[in-house]
């Protein structure tokens, strides 16, 4: 499994499968947002070699997301073949869960075990504001589907100040009371794109844990308060779902981090919150050989930086989130 420079594993991917979307969520991308040509999305075949490559190196997991992944036309074919590869273990696919409802079954028939579904409230007119066209009832039909197909679902919310940070939050943080759902809220992070909207509006996790508990009453911690992923999760007491944090801003959790992202035009990004990248696409194209690619994809690996770092005022320049892959 490869190691990088700080001896971290890194066994888990990210693929980007394209950086178009049916949605323009206000936090994530600007209304008239410009999507790369086709020509520069590494293809179904490109994308199969180096899932295959990366299972050789020994990568455990892999998530497909996007942009939104269930626009992508070989979705299930590349989660039939993803979940095929010996040394992965796991699979998963984060989307806004629009398709779901004609994608659910297919894919939990692929080989798919759980789904991530970007959900920031359940309130309609919000809803539509906040991804300026959405219809919530499509979202939630999409997880009716994921639950009737078997698949395990988990939520992921980010909270907007003076938007979803107050009753929203506590209206998500509810369906945990009555669905086996991992609830989680994720801290807004800043890209160049949208930067002043994202650190203005910011809700850090001390702040929004106040105000479930508010509701709720004390949250009891779950696995002894250590992160599962990049999660700290909680419980409302004799809830069968959980609440979960990712905290990238105001709790870094960079000495944990094993990942890197693929993105859909083909560069390894090394951090989500650094601009460091390694172009894999002009090598696949100039026809390098497994084993040139293999060393390609190690080295860049060992080039990962320990971390971001947002507490300098350092903002990724280069790309925003939808064009990385969350
Ligand atoms: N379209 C899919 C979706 O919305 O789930 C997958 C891609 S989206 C970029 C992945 C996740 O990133 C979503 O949960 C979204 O809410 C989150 N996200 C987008 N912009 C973000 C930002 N600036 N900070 C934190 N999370 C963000
Ligand atoms: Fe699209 Fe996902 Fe970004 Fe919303 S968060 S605009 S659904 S890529």
């Amino acid at each position: 499994m490869p190691l990088d420079k700080y001896q971290r594993q890194i066994d888990y991917l990210r693929v980007s499968l394209t950086d178009a979307c049916n949605l323009r969520c206000v936090y994530c991308m600007p209304e008239h947002m410009a999507f790369r040509r086709p020509a520069e999305l590494l293809t179904d075949a490109e994308l199969v070699r180096l899932i295959s490559l990366f299972g050789r190196l020994g990568f455990k997991k892999i998530r497909f997301t996007g942009g939104e992944p269930t626009l992508r036309r070989g979705l299930i074919e590349l989660v039939r073949h993803t979940t095929k590869q010996a040394g992965i273990r796991q699979v998963g696919l984060t989307t806004n869960g629009l398709l779901l409802d004609q994608l659910a079954q297919p894919l939990a028939e692929a080989g798919l075990t759980t789904v991530n579904v970007s959900l920031d409230t359940l309130d309609p007119t919000r809803f539509r504001e906040l991804t300026r066209w959405g219809n919530v009832r499509d979202v939630l039909e999409g997880l009716s589907a994921a639950t009737a197909a078997g698949l395990r679902v988990k939520l992921n919310a980010v909270p907007i100040r003076g938007v979803n940070d107050t009753a929203a939050a506590v209206a998500l943080a509810e369906l945990t009371l009555k669905n086996d759902w991992q609830v989680r809220f994720i801290e807004m992070m800043p890209f160049a794109n949208n930067a002043d909207f994202q650190t203005g509006q910011i809700v850090r996790e001390t702040e929004l844990r106040a105000h479930l508990e508010t509701a709720f009453g004390a949250l009891e911690p779950l696995h002894d308060g250590k992160l599962d992923g990049e999660a700290r999760m909680f419980r409302i007491p004799g809830a069968p779902g959980s609440i979960g944090f990712i905290s990238p801003v105001s709790t870094p959790f960079c000495a944990a981090c094993n990942r890197v992202r693929l993105t859909a035009d083909g560069r390894l990004r090394l951090c989500l919150l650094r601009d460091d990248e390694g172009d894999v696409r002009e090598q696949l194209r100039r026809g390098a050989t497994d084993e040139e690619l293999e060393t390609l994809l190690r080295s860049a690996i060992q080039r990962k930086p320990w971390g971001h770092d947002l507490a300098s005022d350092l903002i990724p320049a280069s790309r925003g989130m939808s064009e990385i892959g969350g």
